[in-house]
């Protein structure tokens, strides 16, 4: 009797429920679980520090709900599957779809390749509500702008998938000598810069559900109200758990609607799922315009005048611009790996317009430090902090981090928990501290320029500048 072997390739799906590559497996028979750190990766998308340490937990994690049993192996993962199919005779490999340009590529490749030698293959949407070919506008092109798509597109379509359960029961094949642990993919870093970062987040599908949990009901009643506020918790911080797959849109979306007991008119829930919805519209604008990590989505920005200023650069990677949103901002981010949204913008806002630092400088630090660096939402963001993309706050829409503070952080909670330099400020000085009278710096043992940097640049100057500048890509254009 023929043995049916599937094979279900894990990639950002790295979960048991609602996982439906894994239920179909399942339902079929035997199940190969791998995880390949896959070497064709293109070099510019390799994941960053942040991610590799996020990935370590999550895989053990996964591994644990697998009996101890999930393949990792290291290499090109077509040759592997390949290597695989042929010699533990797989009749059929699964997964779910991932939407990075590379990927899709890749997939397609080793999806006819398979069935060349005549395996079969399923493909499953596991992390979007929609998928981006499914919402279009009226004329069949890809919506540019946010709300038309999300409103007219997404909710006219037929609601989200319901979640599903993990698969009963799991007939798992473990092949031991092919095996690479979790520890040789060698993704935790060498220096221990995440000590902090170990007591904050709990990686994996428990973590995930924990998160969900503590978030609904109460937070997302408050979330339209307190969720521009950095210094409060009241966002879900779900990001990470969902660029790896540890938790589906799909799970959040109807948990979120069922806390709420479904009432739409609650403008919490809207607000929250839209915020899922900005997630889709980022994918959705990396599948349709698959160039947006690399290039300005809009071809006014081609002759741009960046700056390659590198001092300025460090200084705003360091949290060390004299600007105290700014600097609060990179700092949580070195801390903690992850940034609040308000704050994104701002220190996005800053680099951009107020040094005149190219947008991919930045989305390449926060690359390498969110531990949810997710190649859709992370371009997508930055284009539209930077003005260059589609729908995006418009180039001469500069924040000025000092109002934001004031407006946002009003009594300087957040600048005091990141700057503790400057703690000891009234609050009138928090967001302003070269305005200070030398009296009060002095009695909050501040000394500008020794125990916390001058401004690197004039707020009012630099803003004057970029608008000049754009002037000037304008005629170049
Ligand atoms: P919540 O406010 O609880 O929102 C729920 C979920 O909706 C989030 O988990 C996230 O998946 C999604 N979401 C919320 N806001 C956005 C948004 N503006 N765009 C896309 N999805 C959103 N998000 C990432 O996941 N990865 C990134 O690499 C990333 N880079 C960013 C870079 C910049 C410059 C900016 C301005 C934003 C970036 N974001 C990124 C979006 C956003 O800041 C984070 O998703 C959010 O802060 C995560 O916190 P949360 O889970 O508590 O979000």
């Amino acid at each position: 009797m023929l043995v049916i072997k599937t094979l279900v390739w894990f990639r950002q799906d790295l979960r048991l429920r609602d996982n439906p590559a894994l239920s179909y497996a399942a339902q079929k028979g035997c199940v190969i679980p791998v995880y390949i750190d896959d070497q064709s990766c293109p070099e510019q998308y390799t994941l960053g520090g942040a991610s590799k340490w996020w990935l370590h937990h999550s895989l053990n994690s996964l591994n644990n709900s697998l009996d101890n049993k999930l393949h990792c192996q290291t290499g090109d993962a077509k040759q592997i599957i390949l290597a695989w199919v042929k010699k533990y005779n797989i009749t059929c490999v699964v997964w779910n779809r991932c939407y990075e340009p590379w990927q899709i590529k890749r997939d397609t490749i080793i999806k006819q390749s398979l069935k060349d030698l005549g395996v079969e293959v399923k493909t499953f949407n596991a992390s979007l509500l929609w998928e981006p070919w499914q919402v279009l506008k009226k004329d069949a092109t890809p919506y540019k702008v946010f709300t038309p798509y999300y409103r007219r597109g997404c909710l006219s379509q037929p609601a989200p998938r319901m979640p599903i359960t993990a698969p009963e029961k799991l007939d798992i094949e473990y092949v031991e000598q092919e095996d690479q642990s979790i520890h040789a993919l060698h993704l935790l870093p060498t220096i221990a810069w995440d000590k902090t970062i170990q007591t904050i987040w709990q990686p994996g599908e428990k973590g995930a559900s924990a998160k969900l949990a503590d978030f609904l009901p109460n937070g997302a009643n408050q979330y339209k109200s307190d969720r521009d506020t950095p210094s409060l918790s009241a966002t879900s911080q779900l990001s990470a758990h969902l660029h790896f797959g540890e938790i589906s849109p799909n799970q959040i979306w109807y948990a979120a609607i069922h806390a709420l007991n479904g009432n739409t008119e609650n403008v919490g829930l809207d607000c929250y799922l839209s915020e899922l919805g900005w997630r889709e519209f980022s994918y959705y604008l990396l599948y349709h315009f698959p160039t947006i990590p690399e290039q300005n989505f809009s071809p006014k920005f081609e002759h741009f005048q960046w700056r390659d200023d590198v001092s300025a650069l460090k200084a705003w990677q360091q949290g060390q611009t004299g600007i105290p949103m700014v600097d609060a901002g990179m700092r949580e981010l070195w801390q903690t790996g992850t940034m609040h949204n308000r704050v994104r913008m701002l220190v996005g806002s800053f680099l951009v317009k107020n040094l005149l630092i190219d947008w991919r400088k930045g989305a390449a630090w926060f690359w390498d430090c969110l531990l949810d660096a997710d190649l859709a939402s992370n371009s997508a963001s930055w284009q539209w902090v930077a003005g260059t993309g589609a729908d995006a706050s418009p180039y001469f829409r500069i924040f000025n981090p000092v109002t934001q503070g004031q407006k946002f952080d009003a009594k300087g909670d957040y600048v005091r928990q990141y700057c503790p330099e400057l703690a000891k400020l009234p609050d009138k000085y928090i967001h302003t501290p070269w305005e200070a009278p030398p009296a009060i710096l002095s009695a909050c043992k501040i000394t500008l320029g020794d125990t916390y940097p001058k401004p690197i640049v004039d707020l009012k100057a630099s803003r004057q500048r970029a608008l000049d500048t754009l002037q000037i890509s304008k005629k170049l254009a």
